[in-house]
């Protein structure tokens, strides 16, 4: 009977018995030797942390020391324009606003403010509303990128309030960690682009009783970070590295760009104005009118849109998007600096050879991306698609020295229901 049970107690993972194993670990109804657990430790940090020990996972080291901030000589705001005009096309309201709103920004933190001065300029963070694919996150990349600050883009849709599932909102300044390589007195003078703002509106205007944990509660914490706080920042972001140590980031110098497509606010401000979005029975014109309709907001649309009047307190200016239209998507096709389609001359460039897209070939594409409702966004997989057999031969006919791009040819390619694809891929 001895014998019997002393048989039981084995490594139920390895079948050592007890006798041959140092320690042997009781469960529920199997044991583990230390062996096993020791493998098992193995396979764990090997899935989670690659191989090391959450304690040896090099931990970013934060630096405090080597920024030197200079705003780029006596830049002023219609220089700021001229440069967004170099990439971003149309969208004059927004770039205008834009550029007073970060020199000033700028400017404040050139002069920072002493206890004697009667006036303090307050941070002026900046709430952009438009559709999406119009280029809001361009205009604040091609800031950032212009001011020569660290950038980060994030989605507040993948925050929640601290201890629900999610990332705390704390994570947002993570990325702008990373990408100035944790140098914590350069991330405190970045730039935060917050994308999908308006996916955290609380869901009607009348404040709920119940929480609301993926819309008001979120806007509830970012508040303070908003408004300038030190905030303990997870360096490596999210939740799966709960033994990272937090490093400490100021939020006073950080300008926060805020961005969403607030669908349906149009209604809200032809409400508020007595106008009607009219035109029914004739969709272009109905069309014409609601993308009209966006450059009358105010603060008051946003928050009957859902967002919390704390928060629109610290975002105090607001900007619009317009829809892009047939002509701004030809001008997205030729004019920016780096538009698409000198991207792909200079790539056959070189291969020596002289890349022309005709008239009607970009008229083509810019009608395509609107019927097919894919958007700034969606000319780039127009022209891939247009471009890839190209791309695939050309390299291996050394006597061609002279490409043409027309409808005809754009149209040929995107036959057999390649649009359908783009279309349920956009
Ligand atoms: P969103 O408004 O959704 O933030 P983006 O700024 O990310 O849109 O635009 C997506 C892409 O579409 C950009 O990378 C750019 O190539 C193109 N684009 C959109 N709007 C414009 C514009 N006004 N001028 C030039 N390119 C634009």
């Amino acid at each position: 009977m001895m014998r019997g049970k002393r048989q039981d107690f084995r490594c139920s993972f390895c079948g050592r018995d007890k006798s041959d194993a140092l320690v042997l670990v009781a469960g529920l109804d199997a044991h583990i030797c230390e062996v096993c657990v020791e493998q098992a430790q193995e396979i764990v940090a090997e899935e989670l942390y690659g191989g090391l020990n959450p304690e040896e996972q090099p931990q970013p080291e934060a630096k405090k020391t080597g920024y030197d901030f200079k705003l780029p000589k006596s830049i002023i705001p219609t220089q700021i324009k001229e440069h967004l005009d170099k990439y971003v096309i149309g969208q004059d309201a927004a770039k205008k606003i834009l550029s007073v709103a970060v020199y000033n920004h700028y400017k404040r933190l050139s002069h920072p403010a002493t206890s004697d001065d009667e006036v303090q300029i307050e941070k002026s963070n900046i709430l952009l509303v438009g559709r999406t694919g119009t280029g809001k996150t361009l205009l604040a990349k091609t800031i950032a990128k212009f001011l020569q600050v660290p950038f980060a883009i994030v989605d507040a849709t993948v925050f929640t309030e601290a201890g629900y599932v999610g990332e705390d909102v704390e994570s947002i300044l993570s990325r702008l960690l990373q990408v100035c390589d944790y140098n914590v007195a350069a991330a405190e003078h970045g730039i935060v682009y917050i994308d999908e703002m308006d996916k955290v509106a609380r869901k009607s205007d009348n404040p709920s009783i119940t929480r609301d944990v993926s819309g008001e509660g979120v806007q509830q914490a970012m508040l303070k970070m908003l408004e300038g706080t030190d905030v303990n920042v997870p360096p490596q972001g999210g939740r799966k590295h709960p033994e990272q140590k937090l490093v400490k980031v100021n939020t006073q110098n950080i300008l926060f760009i805020c961005g969403g497509a607030f669908d349906g606010i149009e209604k809200i401000i032809a409400r508020r104005t007595n106008t009607k979005v009219i035109g029914y029975g004739n969709a272009n014109k109905k069309q014409i009118k609601e993308d009209d309709m966006l450059q009358y907001i105010t603060h008051r649309d946003v928050k009957r849109f859902g967002m919390i009047p704390e928060l629109i307190g610290r975002l105090p200016v607001i900007s619009y998007l317009k829809p892009l239209d047939l002509d701004a998507m030809k001008r997205i096709l030729v004019e920016p600096r780096n538009s698409l389609l000198r991207q792909y001359q200079h790539l056959f460039r070189l291969e020596g050879i002289n890349l022309v897209f005709t008239d009607d070939a970009i008229q083509f594409i810019a009608e395509t991306a609107l019927e097919y409702e894919l958007g700034a966004r969606g000319l780039r997989s127009i022209c891939e698609a247009i471009m890839t057999d190209a791309m695939f031969d050309l390299p291996g006919h050394k006597e061609v020295k002279h490409y043409c791009i027309d409808a005809v040819y754009a149209k040929s390619k995107l036959e057999g229901g390649m649009l359908e694809v783009l279309r349920a891929a956009a």
